[in-house]
């Protein structure tokens, strides 16, 4: 029988994923002297997205459990597409996300370095400078089912290729004519060990270094040894580069540098979205979003900007875990894990987006009343506000009906409703413009209603949210849509994700009246209009004394009703 220790270890086991189990062996093993170093290692090329917070929930997660540490590093090996812009960026969204890097780094850092191991591997025979076109150099590779050919310029001596590369490297050899290439197998089933390019000559300013360079090292060279030089023990990756990782090896070990350990996991996607930044910023620049930022944008920074909470993002990556297979997480999953704290930490408060008036004749005119109103029932700390309330108020259009139903839980002629805070209406009548519009409902009170402090003995249809017609303030609603009427905008063969977009993504509503304490909201607020969903202030069509509200997500889940609806 097994003793209730090792039932213990099992349990814990399983509980970790296969990325911390491969840690918590090589802890055991001490394989790196007890230590834990992960690196972020984005390119600044643009705007951090959810797939990327998944990473570095991952990278900066295992490192905080284990005692470890972990590096934000640009991978800037290519200038035309990099920015200090981005690089900023990056810098906030990892912060706000909440996670501190031990140091940052730039792959252009090592530059010198890593030019310093291209020498050597020349020096040593193992790398060449080969001549071949473009088209040549595909030709000659060969496909994965048949080997390829070794260059013509594969054995050319050190010295000449010690000049050559010198020569690339001063700016005399043109873009496409040269590359520094590894010289490994030219028959490897793996595409990627086919002497593989290490140096390309461009000659584009880059955004730290300017234009001391002509040549860049590729990706797989810097990537591994920029890794190995920052001392990484172990460098999580998606699966993608699983291909690479011979490669990888082969960079560290034939310059005889530290070996960091590549471990693949797979690449979170995300229902009803594109996830990659060139597909983004081409939705930016063909204006289908206003900018990277855009509340409907799978971005961290759109994601701020609709009002998500880091631990949200944090507590779906937890939620989503560490797998080894690629699938597909619908997007519902992310806004549940919004919705779910919001509503710990959301103050309520009352908005009527689509306004009606209501006038309680029993009330006196010219009188009001303040009354109490708690902030969050699911927080006892978050105190009270004063909500004004008088003679007329407004409630949503759509909370009253001229004949209602049985199942209508609201207001109609004829039925009691509690305003919520506030006193149980009748409703006696109502009144309908020319065209047949509703213009305005008359009710009566009961004056011994008062929320808290009822007596009256009247039972309620149900409770509605309201704001004082003379002290509720005008403000801007944007409801916000999926961006993409498609689960997977990106997987038809025939169509661009382009034709995908969904036109109705973005709603102003620009009549909406709110209570007057929403006039003193700021951008680090997380708010829940009552009954309709959970806003934030925009950060940037917001004006002072003109507050736009964006909403995060409405309270329910509306979107997977209405697409069964369709069906
Ligand atoms: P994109 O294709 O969106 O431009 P990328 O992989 O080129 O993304 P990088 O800046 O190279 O972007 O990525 C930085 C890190 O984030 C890498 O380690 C990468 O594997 C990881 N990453 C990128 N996209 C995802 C994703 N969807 N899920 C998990 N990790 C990701
Ligand atoms: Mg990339």
């Amino acid at each position: 029988m097994e003793n209730k220790e090792t039932t213990l270890e099992k349990e814990n086991s399983k509980s970790l994923n296969f990325i911390e189990q491969i840690i918590e062996s090589d802890l055991e093993s001490n394989k790196y002297d007890g230590k834990v170093q992960t690196r972020f290692p984005p390119e600044p090329n643009g705007y951090l997205h959810i797939g990327h917070a998944k990473s570095i929930c991952l990278n900066f997660g295992v490192a905080d459990k284990y005692n470890g540490r972990t590096n934000l590093r640009f991978d800037d090996t290519n200038p035309s597409n990099e920015k200090e812009e981005y690089v900023e960026s990056i810098k906030k969204d990892v912060q706000w996300l909440g996670f501190e890097w031990e140091e940052s780094h730039f792959a252009s850092d090592y530059f010198d370095k890593l030019y310093g191991y291209a020498v050597q591997l020349i020096e040593m025979g193992k790398a060449y400078v080969c001549e071949l076109t473009p088209e040549e150099f595909r030709e000659y590779r060969g496909v994965p089912t048949r080997p390829g050919k070794e260059s013509p310029f594969r054995n050319r001596s050190v010295e000449e290729n010690l000049a050559l590369f010198e020569q690339m490297k001063n700016g005399e050899i043109d873009e496409g004519k040269a590359v520094l290439r590894a010289k490994i197998d030219m028959t490897s089933p793996n595409m990627h060990m086919r002497d593989a390019a290490i140096y390309r000559v461009k000659k584009s300013p880059h955004h730290r270094t300017g234009d001391k360079w002509n040549i860049y090292p590729m990706y797989d060279f810097a990537h591994g040894l920029s890794d190995s030089i920052e001392g990484i023990t172990h460098s999580l990756c998606t699966l993608e580069f699983e291909i690479h990782r011979p490669l990888y090896n082969w960079f560290v070990e034939t310059v005889g540098a530290y070996r960091p350990q590549q471990i693949e996991f797979a690449r979170l996607n995300l229902s009803y979205t594109v996830m990659s930044k060139r597909k983004l910023l081409s939705l930016v620049n063909d204006g289908i979003v206003e900018s990277w930022d855009d509340p409907r944008m799978p971005t961290i920074s759109g994601l701020r900007r609709r009002g998500y909470t880091p631990e949200s993002i944090r507590n779906f990556a937890d939620k989503v875990g560490i797998a080894k297979r690629e699938n597909v997480i619908d997007v519902a999953l992310l806004e549940f894990s919004v919705r779910e704290h919001l509503n710990k930490i959301a103050h309520r408060r009352m908005a009527v987006l689509d306004p009606v008036k209501v006038v309680i004749t029993n009330y006196p005119e010219g009188q009001t009343e303040e009354l109490p109103a708690i902030n969050n029932p699911e927080d006892e700390n978050s105190g009270t506000r004063m909500l004004p309330f008088s003679r007329e108020i407004y409630i949503e259009r759509g909370d009253f009906m001229e004949n209602p139903t049985k199942k209508y839980f609201r207001m109609g002629p004829g039925r009691n409703v509690r305003l919520k805070f506030a006193y149980i209406l009748h409703c006696e009548g109502f009144e309908n413009d020319e065209n047949g519009v509703l213009k305005e409902i008359h009710c009566t009170y009961y004056p011994d209603s008062k929320s808290g402090s009822d007596t009256s003995g009247v039972k309620p249809k149900g409770t509605l949210h309201w704001v004082d017609a003379e002290k509720s303030q005008n403000a801007e609603v944007r409801l916000y849509d999926r961006l993409f009427n498609d689960a997977d905008p990106d997987g038809h063969k025939e169509k661009a994700f382009t034709e995908f977009i969904n036109e109705e993504s973005l709603k102003i509503i620009s009549t909406a009246k709110v209570e007057p304490s929403l006039m003193e909201a700021k951008e680090s607020d997380y708010i829940q209009f009552e009954r309709i969903g959970y806003f934030c202030v925009d950060s940037v069509h917001s004006k002072e004394g003109k507050p736009v509200f964006n909403r995060t997500v409405p309270l329910k889940d509306t979107w997977g009703k209405l697409q069964n609806r369709k069906k």
